[in-house]
């Protein structure tokens, strides 16, 4: 396909990230960005990013079902919420309530308060801190979003969140194909929308519809169709564009992408899953595969988490379909 090796976006060498203003009288930071740094390089989305968007979307599933890594003494530090006044917290600690839901993701993604003091205030700003921080991973691998001269983190968090349903949806195929229970009459529990934070159960059919519908949308605002030659052929405007492509692509192929079977960092990354019908582990380097199999060894310290998590994994659509996916111990226990 032309589109494919036509369409080229850049990332930067580095990306500084701030936000922009300082609401002193509330004590607010308000409007994150990133803005891009030294000079760009460029890329083929198409051929390069396959993965990018079931990245991104893994940022809201991360937060949502609390995937905050193994914390010893070591990284304890990793896991702290640093303020400016020197101070610090627990970002598990201030999470320990419930899974963080869209509403909270959104409503952080906005604006943190400077100088945090409740365990509301501390909440908002732990779903913040690692808000900012998968999603700068993102930013440092595949660049900006569009071309706009600023991108808030509330935008970021938005089109996360909008991934985060596909990658559930492409998910939840996977495993129906895998269990050959693949019926658009089959029930399923699946999250109908970025909105809702529960799932609600509905045929396969009912579900497949609302993910035609919203990506048909989104290839509506992030694409333009050309015609030469006597074809017509579909160009995305921007980085966006070619990830909603490359989701439509994948769900009419049935290609699934996996995430990396190291959530111990958490390592984020995806990798495609080429092998139907077997439960497989990918890993994405050998150095994620170590430390994988590093913390199986440390069952003890695992299990006592995992039970702690329980819980909190309870209402994941995945968790009866594709306990792996939400449960990074059960996928550890799985491994040979
Ligand atoms: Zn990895």
């Amino acid at each position: 396909m032309d589109t494919q090796t036509k369409f080229i976006w850049k990332v930067a060498e580095s990306y500084r990230a701030d936000w922009r203003t300082t609401d002193n009288n509330n004590g607010l930071q308000v409007g994150y960005s990133f803005t891009p740094n030294g000079q760009y390089q460029l890329y083929q989305p198409f051929l390069a990013a396959e993965h990018a968007p079931y990245e991104l979307g893994y940022v809201a599933y991360s937060i949502r079902h609390r995937h905050l890594g193994i914390q010893t003494d070591k990284t304890k530090k990793l896991w702290n919420a640093e303020l400016a006044n020197g101070s610090s917290f627990s970002i598990s600690d201030a999470l320990s309530m419930k899974n963080p839901s869209t509403r909270e993701m959104l409503g952080s993604s906005k604006s943190i308060v400077i100088d945090p003091q409740n365990a509301s205030q501390k909440r908002r700003r732990a779903i913040n801190d690692l808000l900012i921080k998968r999603i700068s991973n993102w930013v440092t691998s595949y660049g900006l979003l569009s071309n706009k001269t600023t991108i808030y983190l509330d935008e970021w968090t938005t089109t996360s969140l909008e991934f985060e349903w596909i990658f559930t949806y492409s998910s939840l195929i996977r495993n129906l194909i895998n269990t050959k229970n693949f019926s658009s009459e089959t029930d399923v529990l699946f999250r109908p929308g970025i909105e809702e934070n529960f799932p609600t159960a509905m045929k396969l059919g009912e579900a497949t519809k609302l993910i035609n519908d919203f990506i048909a949308s989104r290839l509506n605002a992030h694409t333009e169709s050309h015609y030469s030659n006597f074809e017509y052929t579909l160009m995305p405007n921007h980085l966006t564009g070619a990830m909603w492509m490359i989701v439509a692509n994948h769900l009419k192929n049935k290609i699934f992408y996996m995430p990396c079977i190291n959530q111990f960092t958490p390592c984020l990354q995806f990798l495609p899953d080429s092998r139907p019908g077997r439960q497989g582990n990918p890993a994405c380097s050998n150095a994620c595969r170590q430390r994988a199999f590093y913390w199986k060894q440390n069952s003890d310290l695992i299990s006592i988490i995992s039970n702690c998590n329980e819980s909190a994994i309870l209402y994941n659509a995945l968790l009866e379909k594709d306990a792996r996916l939400s449960d990074p111990f059960g996928q550890i226990k799985s491994m040979k």
